[in-house]
């Protein structure tokens, strides 16, 4: 996939997921494209590390982030659907510590 396919808005917001800030508007469901995590609305100021993603298969952010980490998706088998490492540079990323 490709960044341009995604919606952008001025105010990107935080993914809970990978960090980047790559969703045009949360609490909309929408599906990060560095990650391929599902916005279920989780807070990423004080985010429930060890709770289950319902919309994601009911996996944690905290397995979820080591994923992303080991593979470039929250699931494995995700890392070839996400855009290009080349245009992460494109989005601002703030890491977060777990
Ligand atoms: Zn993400």
């Amino acid at each position: 996939m490709k960044l341009s396919e995604f919606p952008i808005s001025d105010n990107m917001q935080q993914c809970p997921c990978c960090d980047y800030f790559s969703l045009a508007q949360r609490g909309h469901c929408l599906v990060c494209p560095v990650c391929f995590w599902e916005d279920d609305c989780e807070d990423p100021n004080n985010s429930k590390w060890d709770a289950p993603s319902d919309l994601n298969d009911n996996m944690c952010l905290r397995e979820a982030r080591k994923n992303f980490i080991q593979h470039g998706a929250w699931k494995p088998e995700y890392s070839s659907i996400v855009i290009q490492a080349s245009e992460r540079s494109l989005l601002r990323v703030v890491r977060r510590n777990v």
